[in-house]
């Protein structure tokens, strides 16, 4: 749809601004949704020039779609966004090289390797965002596990295979793997697995590369054009009839590029087999935090609430919704450090209030952020994917 259409449905009626975390950051017209419309309206129609000031606030969105998830016109943010930034090419703030590494695990796991083995990360880090620093000293695979309470945990590792299940198998899943969860998230990725077989899902994988959302999102549309047909490639090579990421970030991307398939996060399908299910109980308080892609792209928030109050004894808090997000949203935390830190702020405060044990997120970007910040607040609270605590805590029948 012409970016100057998307832009007339809206109505400027202003029902989106108190959930836009930018607009609550700045309380700026221009950095909320109502007035990013307005910008793009006006440099589809050639009514002003592509300028600095004009762009600034653009590139300062973070994609967290909770203005287009209250809006009563069905104004189709993230389409118009992804039409503008294409329009305006990526931010000038756009650290290039570095998510060219990013966006290839192979290179990107070398790349580590390499300053990790030279120590250069030691110095290097203090260039990075925190999130960068985290990743960085994260060993890749290395678990950040809560702590097990019922036994031996089970081990959504390497080593022994998914557990096979007997019967008629319920459908055939392909995980996709992405780029930065492919590292950071194989352990989510495992359990994954594992919690789709035992409800009685076949599994099968697909290659881990990028889907296109870093370069979609950033005005990189030709990038992300390839990585559409790269996507399109690899599902039909995998004779699945689900496509699941364990990164709601990838979700609105993958479905673009595959229209005509289901493609989900994990919970739907785990939450749809629930009764297949059981867990072991985990006495403790643990804080919730639902990255903006699963509360609006996946919309799982709650499936995943149903699936994890199926453990026993686990008592969720969770972190307050929009205009509360934490700044991470893809590449932002790496073009706009301050403002990711900033916005971060708010929901650590709100971390800290809870008396919990650790933090759940599904988002690596989230996780890492959160992690790097409750850092800097000398909070030595655990971090870690909702899918690795359903499958420390399953029960094998
Ligand atoms: S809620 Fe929708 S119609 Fe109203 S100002 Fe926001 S984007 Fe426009
Ligand atoms: S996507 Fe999020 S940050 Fe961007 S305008 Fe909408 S609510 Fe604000």
């Amino acid at each position: 749809m012409p970016l100057a259409v998307l832009a007339d449905q809206c109505v400027q009626c202003g029902l989106c601004l108190p959930v836009c975390p930018t607009y609550a950051l700045d309380g700026n017209e221009a950095e909320s949704p109502r007035g990013r419309i307005a910008i793009a309206a006006a440099l589809a129609r050639g009514q002003v020039s592509p300028n600095a000031e004009l762009r600034e606030p653009l590139d300062h969105c973070l994609g967290c779609l909770s203005c287009e998830r209250v809006c009563p016109a069905g104004v189709k943010y993230e389409a118009l966004l992804v039409e503008t930034r294409s329009l305006l090419g990526p931010a000038p703030e756009r650290p290039t090289a570095l998510l060219e590494v990013v966006k290839r695990p192979r290179l990107n796991l070398w790349a580590q390797r390499l300053v990790r083995w030279t120590g250069v990360w030691r110095w290097l880090g203090h260039a990075l965002p925190g999130a960068w620093r985290e990743a960085l000293a994260l060993a890749p695979g290395k678990p950040h596990e809560l702590h097990h309470v019922h036994g031996k945990p089970k081990q959504p590792r390497p080593g022994p295979p998914p557990p096979s299940r007997k019967g008629k198998k319920v459908g055939t899943v392909a995980l996709f793997p992405g780029c930065v969860a492919s590292i950071y998230d194989a352990e989510a990725e495992r359990a994954t697995e594992m919690l789709l077989v035992a409800a009685g899902y076949q599994v099968t994988h697909l290659p881990a590369f990028c889907c296109g959302a870093l370069d979609s999102h950033d005005g990189a549309s030709r990038e992300a054009d390839a990585a559409a047909a790269h996507v399109r490639q690899a599902w039909a090579n995998a004779k699945a009839d689900h496509l699941v990421t364990v990164t709601p970030g990838c979700l609105s991307t993958l479905r673009k590029a595959l229209p005509e398939v289901r493609v989900d996060d994990p919970y739907r399908l785990l939450a749809e087999r629930i009764d297949t299910l059981a867990f072991h109980p985990y006495p403790r308080q643990l804080a919730l935090h639902v990255p903006c892609t699963q509360a609006n792209v996946a919309r799982s928030d709650a499936a995943l609430l149903k699936l994890l109050r199926r453990i026993p004894q686990l008592e969720l808090k969770r972190l307050p919704a929009p205009p509360y997000c934490c700044g991470a949203a893809g590449s932002h935390l790496l073009q706009f450090p301050e403002r990711a830190a900033q916005l971060r702020e708010s929901v650590l405060a709100h971390i800290t209030t809870l008396d919990v044990q650790g933090l759940l997120s599904s988002n690596i970007g989230c996780r890492l952020h959160l992690a790097a910040g409750l850092k800097e607040h000398a909070s030595a609270l655990p971090t870690l994917h909702p899918l690795t605590l359903l499958a420390q805590q399953w029960i094998p029948s």
